[in-house]
């Protein structure tokens, strides 16, 4: 007996996309990190690949969606030039230390230049176990990988400074968590992922010279302008504390809870990392908490500046022996600085404020600063009091200035409505004291009038109508995991992309989750 077999067909030599790697990391900080391998993904696939980030990164997205680019993105092919690692890092998780936490199941590939000249990182999330894996498999599960897409990229469109995903490739392979669940590796973008528990972890084995070595690695990185001089890390603490005032300022001007906020999550370039338990509030609850492990509510939205002082004080002590060789000096010195904080903090909230009521900012003094502040947060007792959603409530204030105030009214209902008059009045008094006054005022021609059109597109331009409504987030992942649907997704980014734009054919996108869904929903780390 014969049988016919078609001739074997050589097989094509994968020819992989090209990446201009410039690893500094790797070159420069032995002894931080361990070179390592990804794991091998048994049949990947490509689930979502971020094209302008591509182009941004010098990449050539058509490469990265072909088959070699997709043996890249899972792991299984590494590229010419790239030098795998998984990096060293402590952190205080929920309060406690853990000397040695580390790249458990991501990896740094390496870095690129980008089109703009800024270095970025090219690192991989679910590419297995490696030498800090401790008891956990290395993976990651397709649905938090795709969360880390959506809320990257909204806050990307936002403003508002974050790594982002590059592309999301399914491995094929299930992972186990509590059910069996679709595996994926996440491509993350960063400016780099040194952050506080890096210090941590130097700091706390006794490591000097190492710690200086990564210090001033951070510097040479981050604040090149600091280079040389004596008092640098002293300098590069006080610019970490104003790089994470200013981003956890315009989280919180977004409603955004991160949820995990350990001291291994807090970058030093400012930079939102780790979409794991995250969520967008819906009605303003400075209480809101949303992740299944923060039972206690450290890491509730009220409480994201305090955590943030907190995980600067571990950066301040983890620093200390390069700040001054005198420790009750150097002690000194950290204190002054992270005691600056909540004052950095204020300011960074109040210019949020200030931008989200269309004030303008230009002429403060101690008391105009008081009273704006005042008029913020009777602002937010109110959209509390009366459980108005937080983004629907700011941005209907454009309507507002443009001379319809149907919308506010129909969120704050009968109930809120003498409260909402009785603040729109001032508001619109602060808003004349400076020149920018309502239609009504436009229309009598008063001579100091900004236009109403002007104020409200000012007002729309700093209050999105799109975010990430936590059931739309969880229908776009469950569409992708349960039944390999990806429309929900792509119409979901789709929106996110221009969070500023209202556009009637994502009207369902905008609108609040109902409540019952929100009364019980939690976020589930990532892991
Ligand atoms: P994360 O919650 O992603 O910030 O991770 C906190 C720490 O746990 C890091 O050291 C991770 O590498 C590690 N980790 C999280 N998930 C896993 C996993 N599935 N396998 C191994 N390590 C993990
Ligand atoms: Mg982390």
């Amino acid at each position: 007996m014969s049988i016919d077999v078609a001739p074997a067909r050589p097989a094509a030599p994968l020819v992989l996309p090209r990446f201009a790697f410039d690893n500094s990391y790797a070159r420069e900080l032995d002894g931080a990190y361990v070179a390592w391998q990804p794991s091998p993904a048994p049949a990947p696939e490509l689930v979502w690949l971020n094209r302008s980030l591509a182009e941004e990164l010098g990449l050539d997205p058509d490469a990265l969606a072909a088959p070699a680019g997709v043996a890249v993105l899972a792991g299984n092919a590494v590229p010419e030039g790239a030098t795998p690692i998984a990096q060293a890092y402590a952190g205080h998780q929920f309060g406690g230390f853990s000397p040695q936490l580390g790249d458990g199941r991501a990896l740094l590939l390496g870095e690129v230049i980008d089109r703009a000249g800024r270095r970025r990182d090219i690192a991989f999330k679910g590419s297995g176990r490696t030498p800090f894996s401790r008891g956990g498999d290395g993976k990651a599960a397709l649905g938090p990988v795709l969360r880390e897409v959506i809320v990257g990229e909204a806050m990307h469109a936002l403003g508002i400074p974050t790594t982002r995903a590059l592309a999301a490739v399914a491995t094929g392979e299930p992972v186990q968590r509590e059910a069996p669940l679709p595996g994926a590796v996440l491509t993350r973008i960063a400016a780099s992922h040194l952050r506080v528990g890096t210090f941590e972890f130097f700091a706390a084995r006794g490591q000097v010279e190492l710690l200086r070595r990564v210090a001033d690695y951070a510097i040479a990185r981050h604040d090149p302008e600091l280079i040389g001089r004596d008092d640098r890390h002293l300098q590069l603490l006080r610019r970490v504390c104003a790089r994470q005032a200013a981003l956890v300022a315009r989280w919180m001007g977004v409603g955004f809870i991160h949820g995990v906020m350990n001291t291994d999550n807090t970058t030093v370039s400012g930079e939102t990392i780790d979409y794991g338990p995250c969520a967008f509030m819906e009605a303003y609850d400075p209480q809101a908490v949303f992740s299944s492990i923060d039972h206690h509510g450290r890491y509730a939205y009220r409480k994201q500046p305090a955590i943030l002082q907190w995980n600067l004080a571990r950066l301040a002590e983890a620093l200390l022996p390069l700040i001054d060789a005198d420790t009750e000096r150097a002690v000194a010195l950290a204190t002054e600085a992270v005691n600056e904080f909540p004052a950095l903090y204020r300011t960074q909230w109040l210019a949020v404020l200030r931008a989200k009521l269309g004030l303008d900012a230009a002429a403060t003094t101690a008391a105009a600063d008081g009273d704006d502040q005042a008029l913020a947060d009777d602002w937010l007792s109110l959209l509390h009091a009366h459980g108005v959603d937080f983004t629907l409530g700011f941005r209907r204030l454009a309507d507002a200035a443009a001379g319809d105030t149907g919308g506010l009214h129909a969120l704050f209902g009968a109930a809120g409505e003498a409260g909402l008059d009785a603040w729109l009045a001032r508001w619109r008094q602060r808003l004349g004291a400076e020149g920018t006054v309502m239609a009504e005022a436009a229309a009598a021609g008063s001579p100091r009038a900004v236009p109403a059109d002007e104020l409200a597109a000012r007002l729309r331009a700093a209050n999105p109508i799109v975010i990430p409504r936590n059931h739309r987030v969880e229908e776009a992942l469950a569409a992708a995991t349960d039944r390999a649907d990806l429309a929900p997704l792509r119409r979901l980014l789709d929106a996110l992309r221009e969070p500023f734009v209202e556009r009637a054919e994502f009207a369902e996108l905008v609108e609040p989750a109902p409540a019952p869904f929100m009364a019980g929903y939690r976020t589930f780390c990532g892991t």
